[in-house]
């Protein structure tokens, strides 16, 4: 196993609303490997950040802020339970206001460094399904199989759609457009920002789920794992 570890890294990267969640609990589950949902580690710090009224522009100040903040994961049913120092933010962090402030937080270069290091400790031991946007380029380079999921803008849009909206926390009615509007700013800033963008590592495997059912991604990736982790 690369890196001493005793149990594989399964790396699943790729843009919002590729079905990426869905696939790492589903291969998670499948294989007994924790899940470990990087986004919402991300979206912790930012909620964080929002109620300290901080300004998302300033790494010092969410630098500073990350040094006294302890985000853990637990395994659910369908993802992750995210305690922000001790207390569940799972829902709130789905929000709209917390969503964008999250991509405007994790372009900082040291913000990443610091998610970074305590995502390689999460995962150190191996036996994970880790899922985000930077696993198979920056998190686990080395890990045993890395996959890259993605699909047609519009197919991604109408999905985060139907998921944000079943979503009934959300304070302001939401529509298809402000959310593939929102969607595309976030991939962009996602794509272009200097430390670690969004892109499929060299040796990932691409699945372009746009015209795949999710049962056909499922199989396809689980043959992919069982392929890769074969003795
Ligand atoms: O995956 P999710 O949509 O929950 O992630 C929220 C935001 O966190 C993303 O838009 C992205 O900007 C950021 N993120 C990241 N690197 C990761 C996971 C998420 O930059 N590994």
């Amino acid at each position: 196993m690369s890196g001493g570890r005793r149990r594989p890294v399964i790396a699943i990267d790729g843009p919002a609303g590729a079905g990426k969640s869905t696939l790492a609990a589903h291969l998670a589950r499948r294989f007994g490997f924790l899940n470990l949902e990087t986004g919402a580690m991300y979206r912790a710090l930012a909620y964080k950040a929002i109620d300290a009224d901080l300004d998302l522009d300033s790494e010092a100040e969410l630098l500073a802020l990350c040094k006294v903040t302890q985000i853990a994961l637990e395994p659910a049913r369908d993802g992750n339970r995210v305690l922000l120092d001790g207390r569940d933010v799972s829902r709130r962090i789905r929000d709209g206001d917390v969503t964008a402030a999250a991509s405007r937080a994790s372009v900082h270069p040291l913000v990443r460094e610091w998610m970074v290091a305590q995502q390689r400790a999460l995962g150190a031991a191996g036996g994970v399904v880790m899922e985000g946007r930077d696993i198979g380029t920056a998190v686990f380079p080395d890990a045993e199989v890395k996959i890259f999921l993605d699909a047609d803008p519009e197919v991604r849009g109408s999905r985060r759609y139907r998921q944000v909206a079943s979503h009934e926390h959300e304070a302001v009615p939401v529509t298809e457009t402000a959310v593939l509007v929102e969607m595309q700013a976030r991939d962009e800033r996602d794509r272009n920002r200097a430390q670690s963008p969004l892109r499929a590592a060299n040796d990932a495997i691409r699945i372009d789920s746009t015209a795949l059912s999710l049962d056909e991604v499922l199989a396809r990736s689980e043959q992919i794992v069982c392929e890769h982790l074969r003795p």
